[in-house]
């Protein structure tokens, strides 16, 4: 090949425009995860200008920087990009090379292609990896794919290579929705002690403070979001509650163990129940994390209440629940007393709760949730075999057998009898699913709803059944196992 001089592709300019567009990213994302606004959009106009014009055009490197002139970035790079790899040392071919792939990157990301920012962002970074864009790029993909987890890493590397707001916001982002609340914390904390805190950081740092056990910090930060938004309907109703719920525990003390720190009223009673909780509840650790193979690092916030009044008034819980989790495990006590296998089945129960959000994120079905966690009390639940039998066996009852895929949804608002029958449901379906791939591949379905798998092709994958035919495979057994006539 003849040695042709480097064409000047006026690097700085097209430095600016690269950044340009990546603002232009970062004003497209979505930023809060929990009252999500529809996301402001602005197409990021190029001034006709930006991209300078090679002073010593040539061959194939000419054409390339033609294109990238016409922002016909992936003909440019498709072009360039091999280019560069045959002369590593041509530092300004690298560069436009690596202008025309980020251009590109942000035009699939635009086009919503983000598997294909991901098959071509390693590419791109090749040519600048100390560059921060084509990793927050990449990040912006993986958030979108509901890999939260990945995309924490890359908007990490973003970071480390330029301190923008938008990279940090994205990474704190990024941890909130993985669940890593600790993390979350501290970086919307940063954010927001720079001076660069905006009404969703702060709402957003509010609802990290209070998943990490911080009732007061997140009061303090959601009162300052309010401040930003007055009278925002969903900053005020998250503050009632939280303020309600700490108005309940204000004077409750705290007492820890290996994984979990207990709140509780500071009365002898409460304190003796609290010392047997702390050992059952290391037992249920022991026996729900030796299942799935997987434990939890971090602490898990336990609130243990005083009567069934109190619970219910700090947690919302209908009144059938024995307990609930939503981040914490909150525990009544006080009317009755709870005989210690039924405490260890609950505590079991909701600790599975625990482990099944960390593997499988919130879009985890709640039949699949709420029949694992039953599976994991290790009893056969008493009720639930009567129960369908009656309705299976019943052709008028039988219309009131739902459907699985209409209880993706939380069971929460169910009254009594339907709660009973739709967990009796969850619970034998769920058992169907262990009969056939065992734990191991009820795991795997988690870990493809994490990844972004819509949960009916998990079912799929991990039991060769779409929802119908799964449906009628588990409920013929059932109807088997009752000895009923189908
Ligand atoms: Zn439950």
């Amino acid at each position: 090949m003849a040695s042709h001089q480097s064409p000047s592709t006026g690097g700085r300019s097209l430095r600016a425009v690269a950044l340009f567009l990546l603002g232009a990213l970062a004003l497209a994302a979505p930023r809060s995860l929990f009252s999500a606004p529809p996301a402001t959009r602005r197409p990021g106009q190029l001034p006709a200008t930006a991209i300078s014009a090679p002073s010593a055009p040539g061959g194939r490197t000419a054409e390339g920087l033609a294109l990238l002139k016409q922002r016909k970035y992936r003909e440019a790079f498709d072009i360039l990009e091999p280019l560069s790899q045959a002369r590593p040392h041509d530092k300004r071919l690298a560069k436009s090379a690596y202008i025309a792939g980020l251009s590109h990157l942000l035009e699939l990301y635009k086009q919503k292609r983000y598997e294909e920012i991901l098959s071509l962002g390693d590419h791109v970074t090749a040519l600048d990896p100390d560059d921060y864009q084509s990793y927050f790029a990449r990040g912006r993909a993986l958030e979108e794919l509901k890999r939260p987890a990945e995309a924490v890493d890359m908007f990490r590397r973003s970071r480390e290579r330029g301190d923008r707001d938008f990279v940090s916001r994205a990474l704190a982002n990024a941890y909130l929705l993985m669940g890593d609340f600790p993390n979350a914390v501290e970086s919307f904390e940063e954010i927001v002690s720079a001076g660069k805190g905006k009404r969703r950081d702060l709402e957003n740092l509010g609802v990290a403070s209070y998943k990490s056990g911080d009732t007061e910090k997140a009061i303090h930060y959601l009162g300052k979001a309010l401040e930003l938004a007055p009278g925002d309907p969903a900053i005020t109703a998250l503050l009632a509650r939280y303020t309600k719920e700490h108005g309940v525990q204000s004077n409750y003390s705290s007492a820890s163990n290996a994984h979990f720190e207990v709140l509780f009223e500071n009365t002898p009673a409460q304190r003796d129940l609290k010392e047997k909780l702390l050992v059952l509840l290391e037992a249920a650790y022991a026996e729900v994390t030796g299942d799935f193979g997987f434990r939890p690092e971090e602490t898990i916030q336990v609130v243990i209440y005083p009567s069934g009044g109190a619970f219910r008034e700090a947690s919302d819980a209908p009144t059938w629940s024995a307990a609930v989790y939503d981040g914490k495990i909150r525990i009544p006590t006080g009317e009755t007393r709870v005989p210690d296998e039924a405490l260890q089945r609950i505590l079991q129960h909701e600790f599975t709760h625990l482990v099944v959000e960390k593997l499988g994120g919130r879009r985890v079905p709640a039949w699949m949730n709420e029949g694992i966690a039953q599976v994991e009390e290790k009893r056969e639940v008493p009720w639930a075999k009567p129960l369908l039998r009656r309705v299976l066996g019943n052709k008028n009852l039988r219309s009131s057998f739902a459907p699985l895929s209409s209880l993706e949804g939380s069971f929460i608002g169910l009254a009594g009898e339907q709660a009973k029958l739709c967990y009796a449901q969850a619970y034998y379906a769920t058992k169907f699913i262990l009969e056939m791939g065992g734990m191991w591949s009820f795991t795997q379905m988690l870990g493809d709803i994490k990844d972004g798998t819509e949960p009916a092709d998990a079912l799929k994958r991990a039991t060769g059944y779409d929802y119908p035919d799964f449906q009628k495979k588990w409920v013929a057994e059932l109807m088997e196992d009752f000895h009923l006539a189908h």
